[in-house]
């Protein structure tokens, strides 16, 4: 697969030559078809091998298939994918990529990160979210201040889900799944990435995917 011949509209393919990439990597080539089929993944990925592109393109050729409502003002947020890094630099560059390949569409990405104040990330989110990118205890924040509903969620993605074991964010993700009107594993496409695969990881993937999930390594 070329990101030419990728099931992905112009927009995007103009967004993905804006950003420089020719060639997709390997994770992207693998995963962009199996995630566009709508599966379940668990990626064993390393950072720099392309992993953010390899979820980010099927998830928002997906959005905009669908005519997701360009965002507006509103006090609470819908978003339909939200996706998880264990810090604020991993989190902001995943929102940076989602910005460039989401330029000139109706989907609004958002960033969410603790360590600063919570006000103008919320203003933030009611301006329009589409895409909710978060660490995990700024989203359960931003969650349990009633801002974000779940309820039109589609998709979550849990990234470098080894680093969020090893910084002691458990205990978040599972409330994070647990939230009130969160979809369930069977009502959403949840895509995982780590880039090692220990017994804990094996249980978190057994416990937040669907059954038939596929193994990417
Ligand atoms: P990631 O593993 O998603 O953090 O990506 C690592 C780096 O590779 C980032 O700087 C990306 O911008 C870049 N990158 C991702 N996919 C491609 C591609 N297909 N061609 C060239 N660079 C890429």
């Amino acid at each position: 697969m070329t990101f030419d011949e990728a099931a992905l509209c112009e927009s995007l393919k103009k967004n993905i030559i804006k950003t420089g990439y020719v060639k997709p990597t390997p994770v992207q080539k693998y995963g962009i078809p199996i995630i566009s089929a709508g599966r379940d993944i668990m990626a064993c990925a390393q950072t720099g091998s392309g992993k953010t592109a390899a979820f980010l393109l099927p998830i928002l050729q997906q959005l905009m298939a669908d005519g997701v409502a360009a965002s507006s003002f509103s006090e609470l947020q819908e978003p339909e994918a939200i996706i998880v890094a264990p810090t604020r630099e991993l989190i902001s560059q995943i929102y940076l990529e989602a910005r460039k390949f989401a330029f000139g569409t109706c989907v609004r990405p958002v960033v969410v990160y603790g360590g600063v104040s919570t006000g103008h990330q919320i203003r933030d989110i009611l301006r329009g979210c589409n895409v909710l990118c978060g660490t995990p205890g700024r989203l359960l924040d931003v969650i349990g201040r009633g801002k974000i509903g779940c309820s039109k969620l589609q998709y979550l993605v849990l990234d470098e889900a080894d680093r969020m074991l090893d910084m002691g964010f458990e205990p978040d993700m599972r409330r994070l799944v647990a939230s009130p009107g969160m979809q369930s594993k069977e009502n959403r496409q949840t895509l995982m990435f780590s880039a090692t695969y220990p017994e804990d990881i094996q249980r978190l993937a057994a416990d937040f995917l669907k059954t038939d999930y596929l193994f990417l390594a």
